[in-house]
């Protein structure tokens, strides 16, 4: 054993030149770890018993790095996933690399499963991005990269939800042509038996919908429809992006526009205006969205 007295003891604290410093194990303790908040298991500190300055030895803080890299290392794609991906997208590496606008020897290191560094977060969270648009096809990118700074303990969502808030969508409506009525009318084939009162039986005479395209005008693309249900009498919204929360929409009908109501959207779903007639909805020119929380 070549362990002094004193330092089995503690050591005298250079602070406040009175107290030792103790070794002391933290069950939990709070701290970060270049620069992302991280909580260390059985973290072993030495703490001043008079007052309270620590010190961490350099073989501690080498340990706490390698738990804070094994913790996040579930964090990135796996070499077998990419590997994955690029094959669900029929691409060769070379290709994925073009895609990405990256070196094949790139794509390479990372689907090695002998790879000694995973990929950067800003490519793994490209990665994520490419899997998720393959998918779902839309994608929200701020909302996405908010959830991956999350995941590395960065919380980041209010401040964007707060730019976003700002933001009026303009949506100019793009008339479809109307169907036609036999494509429209559920076909009822003579001598086929119908069911009294059943919803195909009395469809024909309160039947009615109908849907215009919505234009985003700031991003030049059809992003959503307006649909019609004479049914219920009601105008609905239905957005390609699952958007969610509350939002102002102001309806241009014709040249008029409706004050502002509103409306709750669902995952990209909103009822819009009840008690309307087809007259009202072929009039629709323009809806307004702003973002209320
Ligand atoms: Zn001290």
């Amino acid at each position: 054993m070549n362990v002094t007295a004193e330092e089995q003891s503690g050591y005298p604290c250079d602070q406040c030149e009175k107290g030792i410093m103790r070794t002391t194990i933290f069950p939990k303790y709070e701290t970060a770890v270049e620069g992302n908040p991280f909580v260390v298991e059985n973290a072993v500190v030495e703490v001043c018993d008079k007052c309270g300055n620590w010190n961490v030895m350099y073989k501690e803080l080498e340990r706490w790095h390698k738990a804070y890299e094994d913790f996040h290392a579930r964090d990135f794609m796996s070499p077998q996933e990419i590997r994955s991906l690029r094959g669900r997208l029929g691409l060769s590496a070379i290709d994925f690399a073009r895609l990405l606008g990256t070196t094949r020897q790139s794509v390479r290191n990372w689907e090695s499963p002998r790879r000694q560094f995973h990929q950067s977060r800003m490519t793994d969270s490209i990665l994520r991005l490419i899997s998720d648009s393959l998918e779902n096809r839309q994608v929200d990118v701020l909302e996405f990269l908010c959830a991956r700074a999350a995941v590395f303990g960065s919380s980041l969502g209010k401040k964007i939800a707060k730019a976003r808030r700002a933001a009026t969508v303009s949506l100019s409506v793009k008339k479809v042509a109307p169907e036609p009525e036999a494509a429209v009318r559920p076909a009822v084939s003579a001598g086929e038996s119908v069911a009294a009162g059943s919803a195909v039986g009395e469809a024909p005479a309160s039947y009615g919908t109908g849907s215009h395209l919505l234009y985003d005008m700031t991003n030049m693309k059809d992003c959503g429809a307006l649909t019609y249900d004479a049914t219920i009498a009601t105008v609905s919204l239905v957005l390609w992006s699952p958007w969610n929360g509350a939002f102002a929409a102001e309806l241009r009908i014709d040249d008029g526009w409706q004050p502002a109501a509103k409306v709750q959207i669902r995952n990209g779903k909103a009822p819009l205006l009840q008690g309307a007639n087809t007259a009202i909805f072929d009039k629709i020119r323009e809806l307004k969205l702003t973002r209320l929380d």
